[in-house]
């Protein structure tokens, strides 16, 4: 028979444990933050993990097609009431952003045009922490733990990469559950642990068009096809088209963040380039938006007699929270800090994440951790990609402790 220390004991201990793991976590974040990587291939990144996970006991692999880590904690404890093992999975990304520093911080980047700015290293550090505090708790685990180390997240679908490199199956068998959590820069006190149930993120696309015309003499346009005024009339369009095409509790945000026509004033361009992101927050409106806007950009242009040569292309999916897994990730938050530091978010964030991915295979729950260092306004500071975004160190131990306590808490539920 084994005995399981009451909910209280373990609070204590893993804060305990976490707090005191806190200035190699620390430590780890600052060597990540200095250094950081772009994109699928982080190998100095990766070396740091690797150096990390050393002598924890764990089964590591590495990508085949990235520089992913995977590890995997073989629980000593057996298995549950059915005869199954449990697993879980912990995802953490691992990579930086091509934006300059400018936070003054001592342990800022020193690589030219990189950082951490959405604070991918505090995840790594604290999956690594989280790595530790479970492994020297390996004898009572109820069953497996893994541990997703996973480049790419910015925009490189590093999470498609390592599910089709067998992640989710990396115990032998598919984990039962998975848990993220994002450091936020904004939207909250410090320490502060936030999320919803259901759909906790947009889904996220990209729109190409080049209006196709004819140029000529500025001086003359009715001998030329001038795309310049179609362009202008579909960025219009677009904003007519978001806000009487979807219903107002469900909302869309396209948003036009290039545009590119000609090159001297009294000069007709043979064409002009635009492109837009595209959220969505619910399927049915991701659905309306992929079908609709293409032909709407194509009617405005024919409508000038111009042709539009229209991409639309889906990037990440809602990241949709399972709500029984949510509510047994809430209710570990509320155990390990205290009901006052979790807070249940009435609305979605607006941006995407590829965690998604994942969460399309298995239940699972993602969190928001705010970093916010002392003293300053959530509402008016630097937000994440900001090249002035800071993360401050206070959480790592908070972060650190939640990633283990979810693992833990889950494995007790069985498969
Ligand atoms: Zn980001
Ligand atoms: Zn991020």
């Amino acid at each position: 028979m084994t005995t399981h220390a009451s909910s209280a004991e373990r609070t204590t201990s893993l804060l305990e444990d976490a707090a005191a793991l806190a200035p190699d976590v620390t430590h780890l974040r600052h060597r990540l933050h200095r250094e950081p990587e772009i994109g699928l291939e982080l190998p100095r990144t990766q070396e740091k993990v690797l150096e990390w996970l050393d002598g924890l006991g764990l089964e590591v692999s590495t990508g085949r097609d990235t520089t992913s880590v995977t590890a995997v904690l073989r629980g000593g404890a057996g298995e549950d009431r059915t005869g199954r093992v449990p697993s879980v999975l912990l995802r953490g990304d691992m990579d930086a952003l091509p934006v300059t520093e400018r936070t003054g911080l001592e342990y800022a980047s020193v690589i030219d045009g990189a950082m951490h700015a959405c604070g991918h290293d505090l995840h790594t550090a604290m999956l690594a922490g989280a790595a530790t505090l479970l492994s020297a708790r390996r004898d009572q685990l109820p069953g497996d733990v893994v541990f997703m180390f996973q480049p790419g997240e910015e925009g490189y679908d590093g999470a498609s990469v390592m599910i089709d490199e067998g992640v989710l199956d990396a115990p032998g068998r598919r984990v039962d559950a998975a848990y993220g959590q994002h450091v936020m820069a904004g939207l909250a006190a410090g320490g502060q642990v936030l999320g919803r149930p259901g759909t906790t993120m947009s889904s996220s696309a990209a729109l190409f068009v080049d209006v196709i015309g004819r140029g000529g003499h500025g001086s003359a346009p009715h001998l030329a096809a001038d795309p310049v005024p179609a362009a202008a009339e579909i960025i219009g369009a677009i904003q007519a088209f978001v806000t009487r095409r979807f219903d107002v509790f469900d909302p869309v945000v396209v948003t036009v963040g290039v545009l590119r026509a000609g090159t001297k004033r009294n000069i007709i361009p043979d064409t002009a380039h635009l492109e837009a992101t595209v959220r969505a927050f619910s399927h049915r409106s991701k659905e309306v938006l992929a079908r609709e806007l293409p032909s709407l950009v194509r009617s405005v242009a024919a409508a000038h007699g111009l042709d539009a040569a229209v991409e639309y292309k889906e990037e990440y999916p809602l990241t949709v929270n399972n709500p029984l897994e949510f509510d047994r990730a809430a209710r570990s938050a509320r155990e390990l800090l205290g009901d006052s530091r979790f807070e249940a978010m009435p609305v979605p964030l607006s941006g995407s994440e590829d965690f998604s991915r994942v969460l399309h295979e298995v239940p699972g729950a993602f969190v928001y951790l705010s970093a916010v260092p002392e003293g300053v306004d959530p509402a008016t500071v630097a937000f994440n990609h900001s090249p002035r975004a800071v993360f401050d160190d206070k959480v790592l131990a908070t972060g650190t402790a939640l990633y283990a306590r979810l693992a833990m808490d889950r494995l007790e539920v069985g498969a």
